[in-house]
């Protein structure tokens, strides 16, 4: 992995700000004279370096949850405050350069341009934000296609790519442009058994080199993994408890590049 982070959290006094605090949040959908409450009252502390697997019935609120930490989406009422910023007080098009710089997402249904090739879509967040220069943009995709197992895929469509490898594509266009946070809703919805472990792998490794994590997931066995397990049920969050990896004494096993199974998705 390429990525690491350095910044430091430590406020003057030495405690630790979180990363990510969500206070009094509600989340209110409305069409036409119906409101729907999706989320009812959540308060979340995410301190930098966490990895954070969130976990519910289909409906709990989980991507309206996940969403307003990225900046996809604000709250109806109440304060979310990610990496310094109040996102609740920011308009569509501040939240979009800062998401930018901030977040990067992953989605179960991949969302990678389909016109473009595996490298031009791991580039295209470095192009959007004029990172360096384009020799050096270029480079950098290029690196980060490896450091997911596929530095010699760049040069294939989408559709030409696996499930598991378009995920991963994913996943390098998510790094790219350096983000504090990596969010995946539903990262391995689509794959199979053994390529969503090796997408967790690589999610675990991105942790490990510092950046923080959240993904939302089915897979109960994934979701154990994580050192900390959010559960969200009906709009609440109604359990929040270190993951079994936590008590583990043995550390997950890290796939590295060559070891990735060249597995179908
Ligand atoms: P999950 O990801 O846990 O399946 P969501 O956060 O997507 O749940 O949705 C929570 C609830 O909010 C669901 O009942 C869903 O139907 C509703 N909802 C989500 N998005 C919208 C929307 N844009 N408009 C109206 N209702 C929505
Ligand atoms: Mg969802």
């Amino acid at each position: 992995m390429t990525i690491t982070n350095t910044a430091s959290d430590l406020a003057p006094s030495g405690i630790e700000a979180p990363l990510v605090s969500l206070a009094g949040v509600e989340k209110a959908y409305r069409s036409g004279k119906v409101a729907f409450e999706a989320l009812k009252g959540i308060d979340l502390d995410i301190t930098a370096g966490e990895m954070v697997a969130i976990v519910g019935p289909s409906g709990s609120g989980k991507t309206t949850l996940v969403n307003l930490i990225a900046g996809i989406d604000r709250p109806t009422t109440g304060t979310v405050t990610v990496n310094g910023s109040r996102l609740d007080l920011m308009d569509e098009e501040d939240l979009a350069v800062w998401r930018r710089a901030n977040i990067g997402m992953v989605f179960q249904f991949f969302q990678l341009m389909p016109t473009l090739s595996a490298l031009d879509n791991a580039l295209l967040p470095m192009e959007l934000a004029r990172l360096g220069s384009r020799r050096r943009r270029r480079d950098d995709a290029q690196g980060l296609l490896s450091a997911v197992g596929l530095g010699d895929r760049g040069r294939r469509l989408p559709a030409e790519l696996s499930g598991g490898e378009q995920q991963r594509v994913a996943l390098a266009r998510a790094m790219a442009c350096q983000p504090r946070i990596i969010i995946g809703d539903e990262p391995t919805g689509n794959l199979d058994t053994e390529t969503a472990g090796s997408m967790f792998a690589l999610l675990r490794e991105l942790n490990v080199s510092g950046t923080t994590v959240i993904y939302v997931t089915h897979d109960l066995g994934l979701a154990a993994l994580a050192p900390r397990l959010v559960t969200v049920r009906d709009g609440h969050i109604v359990s929040d408890a270190a993951g079994d990896s936590q008590t583990s004494t043995t550390a997950p096993k890290l796939t590295t590049e060559g070891a990735l199974p060249d597995a179908e998705g």
